[in-house]
Formats: C-alpha cells, structure tokens, sequence
C-alpha cells in the first residue's frame, strides 16, 4: 500500500495533520500586517526552542543554507578554523568552509565514533589565532551524538574562536541549551525535529557571533544574515518567503510548546532506548556506542546481509522506508529515524518490521517476537 508509506528515515520527517492542512491554505502577502504577526510568534517560539535570548532568523532554503549562513557571516577569507569531521555532516562543514578560502585544520574520528574534546582544547590552547570550531552535534550519517557541551566550554576560553554547531537532528530531540553552553551559531532545518516539510532553515546567533560578523568580509547577497535581522526586527524579512512554509511553522512549533521541551526529549530518549534494546534483542549490533548515541537516530551494522536487502524488503512488505548507509557504509548499515512526529506505535511497527523481515530473509537469530518484547516493555514504562 504506497500511499501510506511510514518515513522513518532522519528526515525529511513525518508530518501531522496539522501542519498539512496550514500549508494548503491561500498565500497571504509577506508585507502584510497578518504575516507580520505570524514571523513574530514563530521567532518568539524558535528562541524558546532554542533556549536563547539571543536571535533566531529564518532562510528560505535546506539545512545547508543556514549552516553556510553560519560561516560567511562570521568569518573572513584566510581565517583560520577547527572542524571536527565524523562523518558525512562533518565533511559537509569542512566543505563549505574551504569552498570560502578558510584555512581548515581537521580533527576527525572513525565514522560511528564520537569527536574527542581534548583534541579542541590541544589546538585552541596553542593556537590564539583560531576563528571557529564548527562541528556536527548529531551526526545523522552514523547515529553519534558528538559532546558539543564540553567542546563548547573549551571554546569559551578562547581569545579569538566562536562556536558553529550543526544541531539539525538534535534541536528538538535532546536538550541544546544555546546560551547555557555558550554556543554562538546554530543550524537547523525544518524537515527534522519542527514537524514540517523541508524548506525553512534556521540560524540561531549570539552576541559574540553578531560581533564577528562586524568583521567578516566573505562574500554574501541572499544569506547575508544582517538583513535578515534589520528585517527581522520589523517582524518581516528581507526576500519573499515561504509564505506557506510559515504556516506549517506556526502549527508545528505551537504542537511543540503543547507537549513541552522536556516531555519531547524524553519522548526521544525513550524511542532511542527502546529502538537500541529491541535490535539487540534481535541478535544485531548497534553502530554506535550507546553512551554516544543521536537521539533521533539508531544506525544498525548489519554483517551477514546486504543492509540494502532488509531495507527493501521492508519498503515493499510494509510501507516504512528506512535510511540507508551513506559513502563506504552503503549495504553495511541501515538506519531508523525517530525524530519529529514519532509515537510509540511507530517504534513498534518499526521493531516488529524488522523482525519478520530478518525471519523471512533466514537472517534472525533471535526467536520471533523477542525484539518487540523488549521494546514494548521498555515503551510500557516510563525512563
Ligand atoms: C539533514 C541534515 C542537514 C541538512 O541537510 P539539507 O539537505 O541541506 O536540509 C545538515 N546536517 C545534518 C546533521 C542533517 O541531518
């Protein structure tokens, strides 16, 4: 039955009623007094996400918008920066930064493993010249969650270096306190953990960040972040939006504040754990160290069978498409999204999918029934 097809992959991400039902609406003028209205609760409600007090600009585009957005508006050609590269969202950052002249110094972990902090505390104690430390916080392509926290407080003690963190898929998944922990600029996109369809991106920035962009001199038109905030604080913006888009914001991120920040990141937690226990049950291995792990996404190693078998075969016997691997971990892994708009039920379609499908293929190793066994347990009650 295609046409009720279960995304379970990390975006985009399955979206309620809701906030279909806003995007099918008739356009309204973006220079009109009702829009106005509707950019100024969003903003209010996309720093209550983002926990700051600092400001959040929408942009037109996809993720990687917002995080180039990051970059050329902080930074100047030659400038020197620190990414941390674990996969294939870290290699997008180092990307972006060498496409503008940055030099690039990179600290890298084996894909499924975590970034080590004391490796940015090394370089930015012998270096006073660094700019920025821009890393991934969940790195999507592998399930690793990357201690944003602890390298974020190594970079508050720098002279010189602000903090760029990529928080697509763990804004509004886990706790990223922005200016607790002292992070300057962060990116999100709208086809993750805000309910709603791709096209809206997200640049939350800091003081600091706002001061670094009085320098930048990189070349800039349609992102340049300064007019969004000169528009932004008319309540408008500086090009035509997606008008449409905002209405499936406001519902989304109304549906958010409904549920609460802390009940979202233990809906999460609780989706992870029961995920990771269920595909152990089942006799598979976890990718990523659980102590490490994203909470919107659990990366499976699968080393007796094709990854890419199981995940077809689970898109035609049950609609649910899962994410596969990406570069060298294609047929080595596949991935389960539970980001956004995921209840208990969807967990345990996912778990019992899995199951049949790994029974069916000769591949399970547990008796039937094991993995949604564990993971409606662990569901039953609460963490
Ligand atoms: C999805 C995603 C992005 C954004 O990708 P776009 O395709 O540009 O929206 C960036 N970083 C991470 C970690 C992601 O998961």
């Amino acid at each position: 039955m295609k046409e009720k097809l279960t995304l379970m992959i990390p975006g985009p991400t399955p979206v309620p009623e809701k906030v279909l039902q806003a995007l099918a609406k008739h356009p309204i003028g973006h220079r009109t007094p009702e829009f106005q209205e509707i950019v100024r609760q969003t903003t209010e409600m996309l720093k209550w996400l983002h926990q700051t007090k600092g400001d959040v600009l929408s942009i037109t585009g996809s993720g990687t918008a917002a995080m180039e957005a990051g970059i050329i508006n902080t930074l100047s050609h030659g400038d020197k920066v620190i990414c941390g590269e674990n996969g294939k969202f870290g290699e997008r950052w180092v990307k972006v930064a060498k496409a503008y002249g940055l030099k690039v110094e990179v600290i890298k972990a084996t894909w499924g493993k975590p970034l080590n902090p004391e490796e940015f505390k090394h370089i930015l104690e012998n270096d006073k010249d660094i700019r920025a430390v821009i890393i991934t916080h969940s790195e999507t392509s592998t399930g690793v969650i990357n201690d944003l926290q602890k390298i974020s407080n190594y970079v508050k003690t720098h002279p010189k270096a602000i903090m760029i963190a990529d928080c697509v898929t763990s804004l509004g998944a886990c706790n990223v306190p922005m200016d607790d922990w002292g992070i300057d600029v962060i990116a999100s996109g709208s086809q993750k953990g805000y309910m709603m369809p791709p096209g809206l991106s997200f640049v939350a920035m800091s003081q600091k960040a706002w001061d670094a962009n009085m320098e930048s001199n990189l070349p800039k038109f349609y992102l340049d972040l300064s007019s969004y905030k000169k528009a932004g604080d008319k309540n408008s913006n500086p090009f035509t939006p997606g008008v449409n888009l905002y209405f499936a914001l406001l519902e989304g991120l109304k549906m958010m504040q409904e549920e609460g920040l802390e009940n979202i990141f233990n809906r999460h937690k609780r989706h992870k754990k029961a995920t990771q226990e269920a595909i152990k049950a089942m006799g598979l291995s976890l990718f990523a160290d659980e102590n490490n792990s994203s909470p919107s996404i659990t990366a499976i190693s699968t080393k007796e069978i094709d990854a890419e078998i199981i995940r077809k075969s689970i898109k035609d016997d049950f609609d649910i498409l899962l994410a596969g691997g990406q570069d060298h971990l294609k047929g080595k892994i596949f991935r389960i999204g539970h980001l956004g708009f995921v209840n208990d039920r969807d967990i345990l379609t996912a778990i019992s999918a899995i199951e049949a499908t790994l029974n069916k293929l000769g591949k399970l190793k547990a008796p039937i029934g094991k993995g949604v066994a564990v993971a409606s347990e662990i569901l039953l009650k609460s963490l």
